[in-house]
């Protein structure tokens, strides 16, 4: 399987994305989480990324294309892959285009998570991540079993530092002008599996699982 998943922050692509990791045994690409991990590490990378992220602006193109295919031409690429949080503009996704290409390596689907705004800014400002291991909460609506603990590792919970209100308003508004347009992009190509991302998380996979077995 070869895909990409898309949907507004907030959407449910982190957590549905270890589901489809797991259970289609392919690598989860996700630019973000390269670029949290390069900003921990204070790379060149991380310290260019980090003004972007922290004002809730995308990483500009010339830096997340290149980082995206260097992953891409790994070996374990080759059988599938997901990749999440990429592209997220018009120029992104031509370049992937180009870079799929070059490798011989056709896209199967594009799933996109459907949630309406009003329910975005709570999700993403109750969200909280494990620093160590990365798994994903929410304080009301996915709680850890002991609070600020995570669950996986026993790591301690955190909030991002760009899932604060002021942030969030900002990586809408980039998801609305910038990222929204890829859908009629990806529609022309007959690619576009849109699931509702409202409800039982263990549900909207199996959604997934449907979609991507042909059976709508
Ligand atoms: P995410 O974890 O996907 O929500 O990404 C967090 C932040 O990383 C975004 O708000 C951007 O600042 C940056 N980022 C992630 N992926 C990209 C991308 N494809 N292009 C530009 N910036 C990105």
């Amino acid at each position: 399987m070869k895909l990409i998943i898309m949907g507004p922050p907030g959407a449910g692509k982190g957590t549905q994305a270890a589901y489809i990791k797991k259970y289609y045994n392919i690598p989860h690409i996700s630019t973000g989480d390269m670029f949290r991990e390069a900003i921990k590490e204070e790379t060149d990378l991380g310290l260019e990324a980090k003004s972007y992220i922290e004002k809730g602006a995308l990483v500009p193109d010339s830096v997340t294309i290149g980082l995206v295919e260097e992953r891409l031409s790994k070996s374990d690429c080759k059988d599938g892959f997901l990749l999440d949080g990429f592209p997220r503009t018009i120029p992104q996704a031509k370049a992937l285009d180009e870079i799929l290409h070059n490798l011989k390596i056709k896209l199967d689907a594009v799933i996109n998570i459907s949630v309406p705004d009003s329910v975005l800014v709570d999700r993403i400002v109750g969200r909280r991540v494990c620093k160590n291991c990365g798994a994903g909460y929410h304080i009301h609506n996915q709680k850890p079993r002991q609070d600020g603990v995570c669950d996986v590792c026993g790591g301690p919970l955190i909030q991002r530092k760009d899932d604060t209100e002021e942030t969030v308003v900002n990586r809408l508004k980039v998801y609305s002008s910038q990222t929204k347009p890829l859908l009629e992009y990806y529609d022309k190509a007959k690619l576009v599996k849109t699931v509702n991302g409202i409800g039982d998380i263990q549900e909207i996979f199996k959604n997934i699982q449907n979609l991507l077995g042909g059976n709508e």
